[in-house]
């Protein structure tokens, strides 16, 4: 018994070696990665579900290291914010994510909408806002159109900078997001305390809907409390096209997922957009 503990420790150990070192060898490539350019934002449409139209995008990183190839976000953005390399790599997602949207609503003249992910690190970066500000004002854009998405995890600590900075993006008219709704234990009561404007069913729900019935139930009060407390509802991960109808009939507002379309670069999501005029 006593050397099956030994094993069974010494195999944890090089279990979690491993995982210590993928960390430490992406932290290590990640601090040079803005400067060598190694970032790229893609964006995925989002689509009005009764008028089938493109109505914004949400920006998503991506990052290509010569050493270790693609990275994916799932990986690399917890290892940004626990490192804090999230402040710089953040603002570059942001500056990024708001001249393309420049560029894209000066090219159709049309008011598209942009969301951009914040996660809880960033709070903490007490000159964002005004960087934010600064960049809407120089480029004219009007500030309800970009969207800030937060989870319920940036939330959950309580603390007032926060608190405060939730109050300031609503004065400024910027609109606040919450992502990934369904998947935590108190998402319902931060709709309460918070200036919502826009919730995101997690697509951990949407999967399911055409099959299983307490999915598409839930689905379904999940939108109609949205509505009557003001908020539109984005449908994410809609990757069928029976997806989409039940969710035209339970009156989603908008959809994003593989059945339109996949995260794109900015020059074909200018492309699909136009053929989609
Ligand atoms: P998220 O914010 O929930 O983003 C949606 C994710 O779902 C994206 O994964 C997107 O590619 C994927 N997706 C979209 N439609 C479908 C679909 O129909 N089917 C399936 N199976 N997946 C779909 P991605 O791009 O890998 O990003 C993963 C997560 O990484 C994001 O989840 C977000 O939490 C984080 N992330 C990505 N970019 C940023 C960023 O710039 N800043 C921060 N803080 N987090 C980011
Ligand atoms: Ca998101
Ligand atoms: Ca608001
Ligand atoms: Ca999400």
């Amino acid at each position: 018994a006593k050397a099956l503990g030994r094993n069974t420790y010494s195999f944890f150990t090089k279990e979690m070696n491993i995982i210590m070192q993928r960390r430490f060898e992406i932290e290590g490539q990640m601090r040079g990665a803005l400067e060598r350019n190694e970032f790229e934002l893609y964006y995925q449409p989002q689509v009005d579900v009764k008028k089938g139209h493109i109505i914004g995008a949400e920006a998503l990183l991506r990052w290509n290291n010569p050493v270790l190839g693609n990275v994916t976000p799932e990986e690399f953005i917890p290892i940004a914010e626990n490192s804090g390399l999230i402040v710089p790599i953040g603002r570059f997602v942001i500056k990024q994510a708001l001249w393309f949207l420049h560029l894209w609503q000066n090219t159709e003249q049309k008011k598209y909408t942009m969301a951009v992910n914040l996660s809880p690190r960033q709070f903490r970066d007490t000159e964002l806002l005004n960087f934010i500000k600064n960049i809407l004002k120089d480029k004219q854009i009007d500030t309800d159109s970009l969207e800030l998405e937060i989870t319920e995890g940036v939330l959950m600590t309580g603390q007032s900078f926060i608190h405060d900075a939730i109050v300031e993006i609503n004065a400024l008219g910027i609109k606040l997001s919450m992502d990934d709704f369904g998947t935590g234990y108190s998402s319902l009561s931060y709709l309460r305390q918070y200036p919502f404007d826009v919730l995101k069913i997690d697509r951990s729900f949407i999967n399911c809907i055409t099959e299983n019935k307490p999915d598409c139930d839930l689905v379904k009060a999940t939108i109609a409390m949205s509505h009557s407390l003001g908020l539109k509802v984005v449908a994410e991960g809609v990757e069928t096209k029976e997806q989409l109808l039940l969710l035209n009939d339970l009156n989603c507002d908008f959809v994003q997922g593989y059945y339109f379309s996949k995260p794109l670069p900015a020059k074909q999501l200018l492309e699909l957009s136009a053929a989609h005029k």
